[in-house]
């Protein structure tokens, strides 16, 4: 089924997609498939810079397009740019409400509430809308404080959160401080993305003794569509292999049961991607779940970054951005960052050994101007840090 639908698509693509015209043969069998060249987020990112500002990937003339998304931009690349046509926004919709929110429970009765900002990544939008197509009621916390989310939340009765892990545990710090117990709302189920939390035991124990609710894990890209959601076993994600092609391969490009995820989109033609390096390390597992659902299941949800990133309050962060920030103001000084879980929140120190010049208030600025995200500096003697020989341990768990 999957080769049948990916042959159809392709043939529409490689008609007027330059894009896929230059990278892709038709395809016939798997073989072929297989053979076809990996494609990376830095290739979608410098062909935008050229053929600017929707790059060449484009299937159709530009009024078959309804949607304009893009990423965060969290790699430190330029965001990357994605448009939706009628059917492939229906296709993301479809998605949202015949698998994650079927696998969630959620049904017309509930009232889905979006702890989000609605700015211009995809995941708070279609997700609204899939929540729309359930039937349910879908209410939008954008643009407000937290306080106003609690108690939106609260008074309007929803039954359903939608929020980063991170931000579900915030907000339910903040109700205690304003003495309101989000246990004994009505929220009795959460759906988190964005950060690997709702899969990790820990965390998710965390968030649903504070709302007295059953935590799911949802999986996603801007430039992929909506991959994957953790079921009723809770032991991982089941990427939704009728809409995607996946897999997991190796350094060396090779099948691997561990390795960083690929995936193919079946339903996206307008702006499709085709065996999508998506840098997420994960592990697979074909063994039958319980659940019943009969998809490839990423054990443990995503394992992290094929390179490492960090993840403060919501915003993934690159040490290689930190870098860039603190070589700015502490030359070649050495650093390191310091990593420690606080309430089940990543909180990050960079420790900088001291230089000519730095100044930790305009580093911090500095980096939470660049960054989106306000990180703790500290500097100590030059030449307290450890050394490497050949490869610095830039982050160090602290307990
Ligand atoms: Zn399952």
């Amino acid at each position: 089924m999957q080769l049948e639908r990916l042959r159809n698509g392709l043939r529409e693509v490689l008609k007027s997609n330059q894009f896929w015209r230059d990278r892709l043969v038709d395809v016939q069998g798997w073989d072929d498939f297989e053979s076809l060249p990996l494609t990376g987020k830095d290739e979608l990112v410098a062909d935008q810079g050229v053929n600017p500002p929707f790059g060449s990937n484009l299937t159709y003339e530009l009024d078959r397009y309804v949607r304009m998304h893009q990423t965060s931009g969290s790699s430190g690349d330029q965001p990357l740019r994605w448009l939706d046509t009628k059917e492939s926004w229906d296709w993301w919709l479809r998605i949202w409400s015949d698998h994650v929110y079927r696998s969630a429970g959620v049904t017309p009765t509930d009232r889905v509430f979006f702890a989000f900002s609605f700015g211009p990544f995809i995941g708070f939008w279609s997700a609204f809308a899939g929540a729309e197509r359930v039937g349910a009621l879908a209410i939008s916390g954008g643009a407000m404080t937290t306080e106003q989310r609690i108690r939106s939340l609260r008074d309007l009765g929803a039954t359903v959160l939608l929020s980063t892990p991170t931000y579900a545990l915030r907000m339910a710090l903040h109700a205690r401080e304003l003495g309101l117990d989000l246990a004994t709302s009505e929220i009795r189920v959460t759906i988190h993305a964005g950060e690997p939390g709702a899969s990790i035991p820990s965390t998710r124990d965390a968030i649903e003794a504070a709302y007295s609710a059953t935590s799911f894990d949802h999986t996603g890209m801007t430039e992929l569509g909506p991959t994957g959601h953790s079921c009723a076993q809770r032991d991982g994600i089941h990427l939704i292999e009728s809409e995607f092609i996946f897999e997991v391969l190796d350094e060396r490009g090779r099948p691997a049961e561990e390795g960083e995820l690929v995936g193919t989109n079946l339903g996206r033609w307008g702006m499709p991607l085709i065996r999508y390096r998506t840098g997420d390390r994960v592990v697979s597992s074909r063994e039958t779940c319980s659940c019943g659902s009969p998809y490839l299941k990423l054990a443990g949800g995503i394992r992290g970054r094929v390179d490492d990133m960090l993840t403060v309050r919501g915003v993934n962060l690159y040490p290689s951005q930190v870098e860039e920030i603190v070589r700015r103001h502490a030359g070649s000084s050495e650093f390191l960052i310091e990593r420690r879980s606080v309430e089940q929140m990543d909180d990050v120190t960079v420790v900088v050994e001291e230089a000519p010049g730095l100044s930790v208030e305009r580093l911090e600025a500095d980096l939470r101007q660049a960054l989106g995200v306000r990180l703790g500096c500290r500097v100590v003697q030059a030449g307290a840090l450890p050394r490497a020989d050949l490869k610095a341990k830039r982050i160090v768990e602290v307990p």
